[in-house]
């Protein structure tokens, strides 16, 4: 039997990869796609733990021979679902989960209709604000497009099957939980 596919998407900024790395210490089988970005890495970041961080020609050549499910560019730098992994995890039974943006997601959704779409939203914009401001200490123009963005990447929450508020973590996490212990009990 293959494995479930799990995509998590939501605004930069909405916590995706600590609530996503909280429910795989509750899920110890699910298996996170690593993606590759042109992007260079922030200063806690580790190559082939967060990102496969590769230049933009491999990128293109990588394109070029359809090694992605699927890649988009998001705030200026590309990112891109390494096929290879996924697929074997899947074909082996083991359920996998991606955190992408929105452009990637429609493009997994055509190839893989059965997946299970996640948005993980932030209580309010005005919250999401806060947050990255917080954690980062990129440029205000960098600041406004991720803003700009996170309201455009909002209004395709009905394109997903569950929609998660990060507001309080413990909670965020539970829910997350729930939908995967739910989807692996579904009768398909
Ligand atoms: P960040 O640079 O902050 O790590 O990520 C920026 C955005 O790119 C986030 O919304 C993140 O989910 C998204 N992203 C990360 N990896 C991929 C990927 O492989 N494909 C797509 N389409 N988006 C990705």
């Amino acid at each position: 039997m293959s494995g479930l596919l799990f995509v998590l998407s939501g605004p930069s900024g909405v916590g995706k990869s600590t609530l996503r790395k909280e429910v795989m210490k509750r899920c110890p089988t699910l298996k996170y796609s690593v993606s590759c970005t042109t992007r260079p890495p922030r200063r806690d970041e580790e190559e082939g733990v967060d990102y496969y961080f590769i230049d933009m020609k491999t990128f293109e050549q990588m394109k070029e021979r359809g090694e992605f499910i699927e890649w988009a560019k998001v705030h200026g730098n590309y990112y891109g679902t390494p096929r290879r992994p996924v697929e074997e995890w899947l074909k082996e039974g083991f359920d996998v989960i991606l955190e992408i943006d929105v452009q990637g997601a429609k493009q997994v959704k055509e190839n893989y209709p059965e997946g299970i779409f996640i948005f993980i939203a932030p209580p309010s914009l005005g919250v999401l604000e806060e947050r990255i401001r917080r954690r980062s200490s990129d440029p205000e123009n960098e600041i406004l497009l991720r803003m700009t963005n996170a309201h455009l990447e909002m209004q395709s929450i009905r394109d997903y099957n569950y929609l998660v508020i990060n507001d309080v973590l413990e909670e965020a996490v539970d829910k997350l939980r729930s939908i995967i212990v739910a989807e692996k009990c579904r009768i398909r």
